[in-house]
Parts: structure tokens; sequence; C-alpha cells
């Protein structure tokens, strides 16, 4: 037999959650971020099932060949931009999008030879200090960019939030103010708001909103999980129960013996592990569902195999399903009780387990 793990994508869940950004914010257009393969779900089969979008976001131009391979057309933009003049044919090959944010990028166009103009999304960095130019030189390298025969003339302006999750913290209002002061003057197409913006951030809807994680059905915000935002999990993860032991009192469970048993005890084991991407630093307590009823991780998480307290569950048998997140188990939960963001566990699924698309 093989091995019982899975990741069921659902492919009805991320375009009702495209439809729900809309809603969400009904006068902007939606760039799609599927970067890290789609946040783990797969790049093409998301793009695919998210073809509505108006354009989609990766980090890296390999990904943007590999949407062009499958046969997509929208707009592509490089949330990084690219790295060498050598990416510049390619970009217009592939008819892909670039953020301008350092002044390398900005020599490498004013150095190009020319061609068909390449569409600029040029980044402020207002406050996040990551990415983007410093505000007071945004209006300059604007009207560089401008000048450049080898650049379209509609330049996009954008920024990033750091922490756009916070709906009541003071960091994204003085983000959108000082967005606004640097590009007061300048033509183009305004976009701010990631997922978390989408959801708390309306005034930073603008021209263009750019989701990832809301896609998904994700939600950053402290304590929500994307149900709260009417959002549906794009994501199950799931396995079977391949053992049950009852497992006496006093005797302890699993690696380093971190976890005994308080009285007699029914143990299950689950087809899951760490290489499977399951979370290793996930402790005893962490949720899982067996055919839909809580059972907590109990003991270290280890390669191959989970180990759970089956006490809430006595009817389980072995074969019976197990969800480690998705339907029926937000990931957000599971995520917190890892010390983690459900971005992370969704991004670390590995290359044995089986994608099924329904
Ligand atoms: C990843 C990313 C996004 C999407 O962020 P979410 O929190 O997943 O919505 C938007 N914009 C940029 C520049 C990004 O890097």
């Amino acid at each position: 037999m093989s091995r019982p793990t899975s990741a069921t994508i659902h492919l009805d869940a991320l375009r009702h959650n495209l439809a729900r950004v809309r809603a969400l914010a009904p006068r902007s257009r939606v760039m799609a971020v599927v970067k890290a393969d789609g946040y783990g779900h797969g790049l093409e089969r998301v793009a695919r099932a998210l073809e509505g979008a108006d354009a989609f976001g990766v980090a890296s131009l390999a990904d943007a060949e590999r949407l062009r391979a499958a046969g997509l057309s929208q707009r592509i933009v490089l949330l990084s931009g690219f790295d060498e003049p050598a990416d510049l044919p390619l970009l217009r090959r592939l008819s892909l999008d670039t953020v301008v944010h350092h002044a390398a990028q900005l020599a490498m166009l004013e150095a190009d030879a020319g061609g068909a103009p390449i569409r600029c999304w040029l980044k402020i960095d207002s406050g996040m200090h990551r990415l983007g130019f410093p505000p007071d030189q945004a209006a300059a390298v604007h009207a560089r960019l401008r000048a450049l025969p080898g650049v379209d003339a509609d330049i996009a302006l954008m920024t990033h939030f750091a922490s756009s999750d916070e709906f009541a913290g003071d960091q994204t209002r003085e983000q959108i103010a000082r967005f606004a002061a640097a590009t007061a003057t300048l033509s183009g197409e305004r976009s701010l708001a990631n997922s978390a913006a989408v959801l708390g951030w309306p005034d930073a809807h603008a021209d263009w909103v750019r989701p990832g994680g809301a896609l998904y059905g994700i939600s950053v915000v402290g304590g929500k999980t994307g149900a709260d935002f009417g959002l549906r999990p794009a994501m199950t993860l799931s396995s079977r129960l391949i053992a049950i032991n009852r497992v006496r009192g006093g005797e302890k469970v699993g690696y380093g013996a971190s976890w005994q048993c308080p009285e007699d005890m029914p143990v299950g084991v689950v087809a899951l592990g760490y290489g499977d991407g399951y979370p290793r630093h996930a402790p005893s307590g962490t949720p899982m569902l067996v055919n839909g009823v809580r059972a907590p991780i109990i003991g270290r998480v280890s390669m191959d195999l989970i180990t759970l307290d089956l006490r809430g569950a006595p009817d389980a048998r072995v074969g019976d399903p197990v969800v480690a997140w998705g339907e029926g188990l937000p990931v957000e939960e599971v995520a917190a009780a890892a010390g983690t963001i459900g971005y992370e566990l969704v991004c670390s699924i590995t290359r044995r387990v089986r994608f099924v698309e329904c």
C-alpha cells in the first residue's frame, strides 16, 4: 500500500476566495500572489484555478517562466524585480512586469539598449525597510524611469505593509500617509494592500490589491481564521491511522520520552511526520482530527509518524482518516500551537506528499 499522506487542494475554495477578495475590494484589480509555488499549493494548479485574476505576482523569474509555459497570458509581476542585465530580454520575451525597488535595477535599465517597453512598478519604502526607494527619492526615480524608451510610460506605484494584520495599530496608517505624500505629484496606478489590508484597511485598496494568503483561505490576523472573514481553506493535509496501541499509565511515548501517559489509554499512530512537512516543533496538545473528532498530538513529531491521544476518540480504528489541517481544522490553529503562521505550514509540504485536486 502506498503512503496515505496527501494534500488535497480545493480548487473551488481558491475561486471562492478570489470572489471574496473582489467583494471586499470592489474597486480594485487583483494581483494574485502565487510565489513559493502558490504558497505550497502548486503554482500552475493555483494559477489555473485563479485565472480570473487580473495579474499574478511571483518572486522569481523561474516561476514566471513556468506560468508562461503553462499557457497563462495574464500580466505577471516580478515582486522582487530582476537581478541582472541578461534578465531584461527575458522580461520582454515573456512580457513580464517588474518591480523596481533599488538603484542597481534603475542603473541596469538605464544601461539597457532598449526594446519593447517593460512595465515597471516603482516600489517605495513607506516604513517596512525591506525593499523600496526612500520616499524622498520617489519623484526623481519616477522621472528617470519615464525618460527611458525601454520602459513603459505608465509606471505603477507600490508599497508594502509591515503590520497590516494589526487593525488597531498606527503603523499602517502612517505607511498609507507616507506613500500618499511621496507619490502625490506622480501619475500612475497605486498598489498597497496585501491580504490583511484587503481584510482590514479599505483605505489602502487603491487600484490594485495584492492578496496571497487570503486566496488560500489563510488569515494572519491574530486570533482569527480565514473562516472569520468568509474565506475557505484551499489545502487539507490528511493521512490515516496505521496503528492503535493501548499504552499503560506511566509509560512514555516517542523519541526522548517527552510525554507520559497519565492512565491506561489508546495511542494512535498517524502516517505523517516532519518528512512530509509537518512541523517538528508542534508540541504535545497540537490538535488533529480523527474521523472529524479532535485528538491531540502526544510526544515528539518524528520523520514519518506522529502519535495521538485517542482518549477522546474511542471509536477510532486503524485505517481511519486523520486531518492535520484544512477542512474542519484551521491551519491557523495548528500554526499558533506550533509557534508559527499558517503560511509557513502550507509552504513546507515536501515532495513525497501526494497532491490531489478536488
Ligand atoms: C507576499 C507579498 C504579498 C502577499 O502577502 P499576503 O500576506 O500573503 O497577502 C503582497 N505583496 C508583496 C510585495 C509580497 O511580497
